[in-house]
């Protein structure tokens, strides 16, 4: 059973009840985005999160990712991180771990938070490959598929599975002269498998058995981009747009088979052609939720890329995505830390609401509107409130150290919204 097979049986989930109430949308006109596989709701049937839809009409979300790497290995850090990011709003958390003990690390990570959970199972199975003292591209697919399992079996939601890159694409990729070749690091694995064994992608060969799988336990399977982007130079090339058509076929066959998902999108592209981006994936894709990965729309700004994937993520989400992965300061350069994942989801939530407003949803609408009354009526409590970061605004407003709570240091008695109060 899965919330798509429910919805086009005609039968209202828990899951839609709660998702429609969020969005203050009609829950039969939800149930009909998700029979169509526009709006998808990640919950497997073992998941204990809240219920979160994604997809057209609806807001847009945003994902945090987390995990411990084979240089940083530290649960209670990646936890904490967890925490922050839902306690500053991310709606969904990856465990994109590569270090120990990945199921305890994945237990103690849901037990921590209510939001719904995705992984990327292929690292797990390259972390069981490198254990037994082989290489990436000696994985057996066998491990992959028993990770996939295992996962589904644990409670995760939503699933990165790069299942668009075929042989045939790995070939064609060798004679493009890309500056970055392959960025994802689930891509690079498949591909480099792919390259050294000379066999069909296990993920694309066995692609009926993983709708099973999906079914089974309701997976919403987030179909990987491989092949994204990995700079500017690289944005909308051939390699990127043959493996969204193969992502497009794949598309269909889930939706045919009533499983749930999503597609995964650029990476790093130019503003001029983020727009035109989520339009082919809409068509290509046949409408399902697109989870962008940025995008970043300049390479010229490591420590500020929080910032520039929230320009790429506010321009996507405007023109269609329905998903923005958060980018920390850190991105390129090292795992984040606590500051660098609140930084992080404070950009992508920025990117979120400006995309929203754009879109005219009523909700983003009424928060824009009780800011500007509660700036008019110099409320401060009301503006601390209404932000997404709670603390920072406070502490820059405390600087002032003024008596008059009609003002602020910036103007002074010249405050524009004081002199004018009353008469405009
Ligand atoms: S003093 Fe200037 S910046 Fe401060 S609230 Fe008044 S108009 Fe705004």
């Amino acid at each position: 059973m899965t919330q798509k097979s429910e919805a086009i049986k005609g039968n209202i989930t828990q899951e839609m009840k709660d998702v429609a109430k969020q969005e203050n949308i009609e829950v039969d006109k939800l149930a009909r985005l998700i029979a169509d596989g526009k709006v998808v709701i990640p919950k497997n049937v073992n998941s204990h999160a809240k219920a979160c839809g994604i997809g057209e009409e609806l807001s847009t979300k945003i994902n945090a990712n987390i995990g411990s790497s084979s240089k940083i290995d530290d649960l209670e850090l990646e936890i904490n991180k967890a925490k922050l990011a839902v306690e500053y709003g991310a709606d969904a958390i990856m465990d994109l771990s590569t270090g120990s003990d990945l199921k305890l690390f994945r237990q103690k990570i849901m037990d921590a938070i209510d939001v719904i959970i995705g992984t990327v199972p292929i690292y797990e199975a390259g972390v069981v490959t490198l254990s037994k003292g082989k290489e990436i591209v000696d994985m057996d697919p066998d491990d992959i598929f028993k990770a996939i399992e295992n996962q589904a079996r644990e409670g995760v939601d939503f699933m990165t599975l790069h299942c668009g890159i075929t042989k045939d694409l790995v070939s064609k990729l060798e004679k493009q002269k890309r500056m970055m070749g392959i960025v994802s690091r689930g891509g690079t694995f498949m591909a480099s498998w792919i390259k050294h064994n000379k066999m069909e992608n296990p993920l694309y060969e066995n692609y009926d058995y993983l709708l099973e799988l999906s079914y089974e336990y309701d997976i919403t399977l987030s179909l990987g981009d491989g092949l994204r982007p990995g700079c500017l130079a690289d944005a909308s090339d051939i390699p990127q747009i043959q493996e969204l058509v193969n992502l497009g076929g794949l598309v269909k066959r889930a939706q045919d088979a009533d499983v749930q998902v999503m597609v995964e999108g650029p990476g790093h592209m130019p503003m001029n052609q983020i727009k035109a981006n989520m339009e082919i994936q809409k068509t290509i894709c046949h409408g399902a939720p697109f989870y962008v990965l940025g995008p970043l729309v300049t390479d010229l700004a490591p420590g500020y890329d929080h910032i520039t994937s929230a320009i790429g993520g506010a321009i996507a989400a405007s023109s269609g995505a329905n998903f923005l992965c958060y980018v920390t300061p850190a991105e390129h350069l090292s795992l984040p830390s606590l500051e660098d994942v609140k930084e992080g989801v404070i950009a992508s939530k920025i990117a979120a609401e400006a995309a929203d407003v754009a879109r005219g949803l009523p909700q983003s609408w009424m928060r824009e509107r009780q800011m500007a009354k509660a700036r008019k009526e110099f409320d401060w409590e009301k503006q601390f409130d209404l932000a997404f970061d709670k603390s920072k605004p406070r502490t820059y407003r405390d600087k002032c150290e003024l008596d008059d709570d009609e003002m602020c240091a910036m103007c002074g008695e010249y405050c524009a919204v004081k002199i004018a109060k009353g008469d405009f």
